[in-house]
């Protein structure tokens, strides 16, 4: 670690506030944490509202309701009011099940300005076996067309995995349908309950590829209609992603109990201290949280980061992915090719992507908070 006090850092860009781990869905893919956090632990409607008008005022520019499903929160567009009212640009991430006409209508109302919703599959029976949902589908449907005719732009979130990778084109087909004026087709990111389902989850390299490609051959077509946003898989990556925009650089995660974390996974990591937004206040959190200092900036990196060109463009990648593959939060993530275990990752992907499917596990809302 740095000797000297580092300068303090530029304001966040933006606050993911996961509002509760409540969620009617199953996904088998989902990057939420093992251990779910129980509704009684959730953070009032007044502690979020301070939290938003912090972060407004701290310089924040947008605000993530997300979860779980964060409209399972009975005061969702009371708490969506008070962002907007403090400032900040509230985008909703929701699974689409369960916004009834009402719920809707009173959170244009309190001044939501954008919709981002989850597709399981490209169709009904891949979408509701995914979500581990009957009849998600056509909720889904319906919630997309209560966002393009109030008006409001819709982005389609589209999770990737071995079981709807064939579906990429149809992803597209169906956001365009939808009216929404963005696609991201995120492939699944391996923490939380996904890490668990990773050798049932993971696809080829080739077919991953051949997705990619499609999606950089239909963007030019689709210029002016659809945005497609793409996370590419962090195993069979040259260089990894910059986690989070880089470790407490651009945002702040908030858990459903108001542990500010700089990553959504970062409760992962043993031995960081997480302050929480019942204690302190969101500035003092940015600028002097442990947690946020443990990786900030480049002091703490090891080679081959720390002489890297890259090192203040992808930020080493990702901590929590470092930690689950090799044992080091602090090493280069392996899905740089200029990590020294990047081979064995890949060669890990390749055998697991031949795994049979069949031992996928999905996720329990009701079964993880009441075991
Ligand atoms: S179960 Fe699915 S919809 Fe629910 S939080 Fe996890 S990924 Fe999102
Ligand atoms: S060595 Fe580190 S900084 Fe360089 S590209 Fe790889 S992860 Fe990024």
């Amino acid at each position: 670690m740095n000797a000297h006090a580092p300068p303090p850092p530029a304001p966040p860009i933006g606050l993911l506030v996961e509002l509760t781990h409540r969620c009617p869905l199953g996904c088998p893919h989902c990057s939420n944490p093992l251990a779910l956090e129980r509704p009684a632990a959730e953070l009032d409607a007044e502690t979020w509202k301070r939290v938003f008008s912090e972060a407004a005022a701290l310089g924040a520019l947008h605000v993530h309701l997300s979860g779980g499903e964060p409209t399972a929160r009975r005061d969702i567009a009371e708490l969506t009011r008070h962002a907007a009212q403090a400032g900040l640009y509230t985008n909703l991430i929701t699974s689409g099940v369960g916004v009834s006409e009402k719920l809707w209508g009173d959170l244009i109302e309190a001044g939501l300005d954008h919709a981002q919703l989850s597709f399981q599959g490209a169709d009904k029976a891949t979408n509701d076996r995914l979500g581990h949902y009957d009849g998600a589908w056509e909720k889904k449907r319906a919630f997309a067309a209560m966002v393009t005719r109030a008006g409001l732009p819709l982005t389609i979130n589209a999770v990737i995995s071995r079981a709807n990778l064939h579906q990429v084109g149809a992803f597209i087909d169906l956001s365009i349908e939808l009216g929404a004026r963005r696609l991201e087709v995120a492939h699944t990111q391996y923490y939380g309950w996904a890490l668990v389902n990773r050798a049932a989850l993971i696809p080829p390299k080739a077919e991953t590829m051949a997705a990619i490609a499609l999606v950089e051959a239909a963007r030019p077509k689709l210029e002016g209609k659809l945005v497609i946003d793409m996370v590419v898989p962090d195993y069979y990556a040259r260089y990894p992603k910059p986690c989070a925009g880089g470790w407490g650089r651009v945002a702040i995660n908030v858990s459903p109990s108001g542990k500010a974390l700089p990553c959504h996974a970062a409760e992962s990591i043993p031995g960081l201290e997480f302050w929480n937004v019942r204690d302190r206040s969101l500035g003092e959190i940015w600028r002097d949280s442990p947690a946020f200092r443990a990786f900030r900036g480049t002091e703490w990196m090891q080679e081959p980061c720390r002489s890297c060109e890259r090192r203040e463009i992808d930020w080493g990648g990702c901590r929590c992915q470092a930690l689950a593959l090799i044992g080091d939060a602090a090493a280069t993530d392996p899905a740089c090719h200029k990590s020294p275990h990047h081979a064995r990752i890949a060669a890990m992907a390749a055998a697991e992507a031949e795994a049979d499917e069949s031992a996928i596990r999905w996720r329990s809302y009701k079964e993880k908070v009441e075991a």
